[in-house]
């Protein structure tokens, strides 16, 4: 699923990764641990589409991603992965309520209206998020906010989720179900999980 060869990548005057090679087969939950400032959301920021390695190769899937245009980066970006992002902000729009947020990525895509809305609330049920469904982010709890992330992540069916450090900011309990449920995704969808934290008890 994700083929990666001796890439580098320095920020300005700040060597971040140094030839890392990476594999990780399809249907895989593969977690990837390291500390604080070790590259990680760099490196997802590579398998997003968003920063290029000076050098080496990353395919994801039948895609080269360094030889890809930027218009077909955008599509594989909407098509092909999901993204829970480190910063919680980058996941969720704080204006929008919840089911608005998962019908967001679905907007982009030539779903019809009404079949839209069974997708998204179908998105919602299966994070368990029916009854918070009507409310913005500031107005449900951190647990739930990365239900909602994951429901918008998997709004376009991804066969990859990639997810930077998705309990860093949660109580052991609620960080216990989010991986459960990242697991029970990856066992009924067969999507392809990377997990990226710096906790070893993940
Ligand atoms: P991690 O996610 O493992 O904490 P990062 O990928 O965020 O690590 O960062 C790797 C290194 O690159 C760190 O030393 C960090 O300070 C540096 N870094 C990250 N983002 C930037 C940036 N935009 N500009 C300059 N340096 C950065
Ligand atoms: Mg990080």
């Amino acid at each position: 699923m994700i083929n990666i060869e001796n890439i580098s990548f320095s920020y300005k005057t700040k060597k971040a990764l140094q030839d890392i090679s990476l594999e990780i087969k399809k249907g895989e939950i593969f977690g990837l641990l390291g500390p604080n400032g070790s590259g990680k959301t760099t490196l997802l920021n590579i398998l997003a589409g968003y920063d290029s390695p000076s050098a080496g190769k990353v395919t994801v899937g039948e895609r080269d991603l360094l030889a890809m245009s930027g218009r077909d980066v955008e599509m594989y970006r909407r098509r092909e992965v999901g993204f829970i992002w480190q910063q919680t902000a980058r996941n969720l729009l704080p204006y929008l309520t919840v089911l608005e947020n998962v019908d967001l990525p679905l907007m982009l895509t030539s779903m019809a209206p009404s079949e839209r809305k069974d997708r998204s609330e179908e998105l919602v049920e299966l994070v368990g998020l029916t009854h918070r469904s009507g409310h913005t982010p500031d107005r449900i709890s951190g647990g739930e906010q990365q239900r909602a992330a994951i429901a918008v992540a998997l709004a376009n069916s991804p066969s990859l989720l990639l997810a930077d450090e998705p309990t860093g900011e949660l109580d052991d309990t609620t960080a216990g179900e989010i991986l459960d449920l990242l697991g029970s995704i990856n066992t009924e969808f067969d999507t392809t999980l990377l997990i990226v934290t710096h906790d070893p008890d993940i």
